[in-house]
């Protein structure tokens, strides 16, 4: 089947760009699958910090003026835990000033309910996700009902560790008493070293092929009804024939093996790591060995001029095992 499927179109609205944002390389957790190099400890957080969202703003209006963005979709995310970052709440304040953008945090939600009542304003959704080693599944479901009762579009993602997997199926049991119905979601561990989705058993993978442990009321559905995007992407194939795929589809299915492809990565997803670094959302080299940095003073000048080039890449790696990944669009050259 994986040699039919010839391109694959996101439902990213053409005008969006998605950044992943890394903020910090220090977690509160050290969960046993959580990639290698993810949160060391070992970087200090940039103090110019006007600089950081200055340059933001910068790569918001180059990205505006090559590609038409006008929308920008940031996602503070880990590894490393984002709410850490003692810069938190003044980037978070300050980048929505200037510019159409939607903040998204994905937190493993240790931090206190004072903390979230002083941070919730500024964000339009949060993802908690739930680790089976580490989580406190009382305050975790306390954070939930806060943050769902501040209107703020919540979602609980377990992590389901197939090593450790009735634990992981009764944390996602328990979560379903919680006082308010938050959208409860359990996917598979696959883009870390010794996992990845041969390590599940067929009972296992029927589990996550439906995400979806728990579904919101529809009143609450309908009012964040933009961000309940369930299918990511359209797939299409060799006899002209095309399908919806959602989540962790082209996984599952073993058809996320891209090599070659022509990926608009550059232009539809974006990672910036805890040293500042700007890439490509799978880490490919987007700017052709030239070191961009988000955290550096001369960041206006070297990205003005080295983003003149950015287009779609041939992609460089075997297999493409981010979900967020899979979908950006591509197609066989
Ligand atoms: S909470 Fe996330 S970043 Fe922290 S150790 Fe676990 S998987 Fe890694
Ligand atoms: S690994 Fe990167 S370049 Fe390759 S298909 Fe996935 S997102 Fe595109």
């Amino acid at each position: 089947m994986n040699e039919q499927l010839n391109r694959i179109v996101s439902t990213q609205p053409s005008n969006v760009l998605d950044i992943r944002f890394w903020p910090t390389d220090i977690c509160d957790y050290d969960c046993t699958y959580c990639f290698p190099d993810s949160h060391p400890g070992i970087h200090r957080y940039p103090k110019n910090i006007d600089t950081v969202i200055n340059n933001f703003r910068t790569l918001f209006d180059v990205y505006t003026k090559k590609f038409n963005k006008t929308e920008f979709w940031l996602c503070l995310v880990g590894g490393g835990e984002p709410t850490l970052w003692p810069h938190f709440n003044t980037f978070c304040r300050e980048i929505k000033k200037e510019h159409n953008v939607r903040l998204k945090v994905t937190t493993n939600a240790s931090r206190t309910l004072r903390w979230w009542d002083q941070n919730v304003e500024y964000l339009d959704r949060a993802t908690l996700s739930a680790h089976h080693e580490f989580i406190d599944i009382d305050h975790f479901m306390k954070v939930g009902d806060f943050l769902y009762e501040c209107d703020l579009n919540i979602g609980a993602l377990m992590l389901m560790d197939c090593e450790h997997w009735d634990k992981c199926v009764a944390i996602v049991e328990k979560m379903k008493t919680s006082k308010q119905p938050w959208i409860i979601e359990a996917k598979s561990i696959v883009q870390f070293p010794g996992k990845d989705i041969n390590s599940y058993t067929q009972e296992q993978i029927d589990y996550v092929a439906n995400t979806i442990k728990r579904v919101p009321d529809p009143k609450y559905i309908l009012k964040h009804i933009d961000d309940f995007n369930v299918f990511q992407s359209v797939a299409l194939f060799n006899d002209g024939t095309a399908t919806t795929m959602k989540s962790e589809d082209y996984i599952h299915n073993k058809w996320n093996y891209f090599n070659d492809w022509t990926c608009h990565v550059p232009i539809e997803n974006l990672v910036i790591v805890y040293d500042g670094t700007v890439t490509g959302s799978c880490n490919a080299n987007i700017f052709k060995d030239a070191k961009i940095n988000i955290f550096s003073e001369t960041f206006k000048e070297e990205f003005e001029e080295k983003s003149f080039d950015l287009k779609p890449i041939k992609c460089p790696f075997k297999v493409c095992n981010c979900l967020p990944d899979t979908h950006i669009t591509k197609y066989i050259s």
